[in-house]
């Protein structure tokens, strides 16, 4: 049974155990203890200690980025055996899993580098006989809490800003997909990260996760998943008033315009909805094409997504592995069915696959259903599987009407040779990342935040330690001149 790691102590969580299962074929990947409330509230109160005790908040940036440069050395030994870790636990194709590793990889040593560049600030010198200046401290208690999709990254992208802000982090993984976080573990102790500074909460989101958040010393929400559980956090944060970074759930457009270079939009769109099984919060599944090309552009785009190399997730050809579970195999093919009777027309996939290579795991045909409009119920809901809609337009300002006809604003990708239009069409569409001529292209300098309910508040990017800081402004008198109540006799 897998221990969880609480302020640099391995033990048996008094929790009620969970399994992890590999999704290509069901098999068990192993038992994990699962903290209880006392394991929680022992996390907490070593994390409190440990960052407002220990030198960490006041050691030199310097020293900071020696041990978060050794946790990306260490990461990158263990790159091969944490992508087929994450491969085992969520089914991704091991080319996927590897990429993101390379990407906590690479956002590690990326905030790494930035710790030097943080300046305070002196601000304008209003009054001239004061000195004012803004300094920047820890926050104190950060929760980290992650879903299943891509935890690796997801888990780094908080972790590491979080500490490099000075702060102690407790991270919650999701139930599914807990292996990669407790390997984080041990790697942030193999590091020299001074014990209490993280901890490794295994279990249920509305138990351990919930006790974690209500906790009176955590003094941050940093989330990703979905947005009800988003939404329920918020209070949670409102009641404490504590701040919250919450990266939510999407329905992104894709529109191809006239002009686009068909063979490349079709790659694209394919790759925008298809790859991660369209298990990605920024998975393209909408899809509006130009009246003027859509039954040439579909007709390629169908020829194109019967060709996805689906199966085993270790092969590394594979391009789209099983859905992450039975259960959640089900209510995609729920969806599918709805799209049907809302008058939809699956023009491919829409089946569970079986057969030789498939009838072990949760495997799911990658599916394009026309015949509807945006209003269906299955283009306003988050699908999180390999579904996409297409639709013709005409107008453009229909189109960008219909676009943003969606509670949420995580992504839009732009498909055309024009760049005047793309650019004001990325001006035009609510979302909080646009690609225009490519999808799913991230850099860790550039900031990731969701608009309407895709999310609060962004992670990423330089500044992106300074979301796990607050502002402390110093006042200094440099003068005798005395307040105004000094002068009242
Ligand atoms: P989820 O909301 O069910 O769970 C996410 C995490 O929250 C898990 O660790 C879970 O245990 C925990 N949790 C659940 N209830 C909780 C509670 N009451 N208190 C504290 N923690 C709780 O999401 P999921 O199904 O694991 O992930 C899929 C969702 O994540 C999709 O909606 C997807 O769009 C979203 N997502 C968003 C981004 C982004 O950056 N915007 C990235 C990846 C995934």
């Amino acid at each position: 049974m897998k221990k969880i790691f609480i302020a640099g102590k391995w033990k048996l969580g008094g929790g009620k155990p969970s399994k992890s299962y590999y999704p290509a074929d069901h098999s068990e990947n192993a038992e994990i203890s699962s903290a209880s409330l006392d394991d929680v509230d022992e996390a907490i109160l070593a994390a409190d200690a440990a960052w407002r005790h220990s030198d960490w908040r006041d050691t030199l940036p310097s020293e900071k980025a020696t041990i978060l440069f050794k946790v990306a050395n260490l990461l990158e030994d263990k790159k091969t055996f944490l992508a087929k870790l994450q491969t085992r636990d969520n089914g991704k194709p091991i080319s996927e899993t590897m990429g993101l590793v390379n990407s906590a990889i690479a956002t590690t040593r990326y905030i790494a580098s930035c710790l030097e560049t943080l300046d305070n600030e002196l601000t304008n010198q209003r009054i001239k006989s004061v000195l004012t200046f803004t300094t920047y401290e820890p926050l104190g208690v950060i929760a980290a809490i992650t879903p299943w999709n891509s935890p690796v990254a997801s888990e780094i992208q908080k972790i590491i800003p979080a500490l490099a802000g000075g702060n102690a982090v407790i991270l919650k993984p999701a139930e599914a997909t807990s292996l990669i976080a407790l390997e984080l573990a041990t790697i942030f102790e193999e590091a020299g990260l001074p014990a209490g500074l993280f901890s490794v909460l295994t279990g249920k989101g509305s138990v351990v996760g919930e006790a974690i958040v209500k906790h009176p010393l955590v003094q941050k929400i940093s989330f990703t998943g979905s947005t009800s559980t988003g939404r329920h956090l918020a209070h949670v944060a409102a009641e404490k008033l504590i701040s919250t970074s919450l990266e939510l759930g999407g329905k992104s457009p894709t529109i191809v315009f006239e002009d686009a270079n068909v063979d490349i939009a079709v790659n694209g769109v394919i790759y925008g909805i298809f790859s991660s099984s369209g298990q990605a919060c920024i998975a393209g599944s909408r899809l509006f094409i130009h009246q003027s090309i859509y039954d040439k552009f579909l007709d390629a785009l169908i020829e194109k997504t019967k060709k996805i190399i689906v199966g085993d997730p270790e092969a590394p050809n594979t391009q789209m592995g099983p859905l992450v579970s039975e259960a959640h195999l089900n209510t995609v093919d729920d969806y599918v069915k709805m799209a049907k009777e809302e008058g939809g027309n699956v023009v491919t996939g829409g089946y569970r696959l079986t057969g030789e290579n498939f009838d072990k795991g949760s495997y799911y045909a990658p599916t394009i259903i026309t015949g509807l409009t945006n209003q269906a119920q299955i283009c306003q809901e988050e699908i999180f599987g390999p579904v996409l809609v297409a639709m013709p337009f005409s107008d453009e300002d229909a189109l960008v009407a219909e676009a943003n006809q969606s509670v949420y604003g995580l992504a839009a990708g732009i498909w055309t040779e024009d760049y005047r239009k793309a650019l004001d069409m990325a001006k035009r569409l609510e979302a909080g990342t646009i690609w225009i001529n490519t999808y799913k292209k991230f850099s860790i300098a550039t900031p990731f935040s969701g608009h309407k309910e895709s999310g609060v508040g962004k992670e990423k990017g330089r500044l992106g330690i300074l979301d796990y800081m607050q502002t402390k402004s110093i006042f200094l008198n440099l003068d005798e001149t005395p307040n105004p109540w000094c002068e009242v006799k």
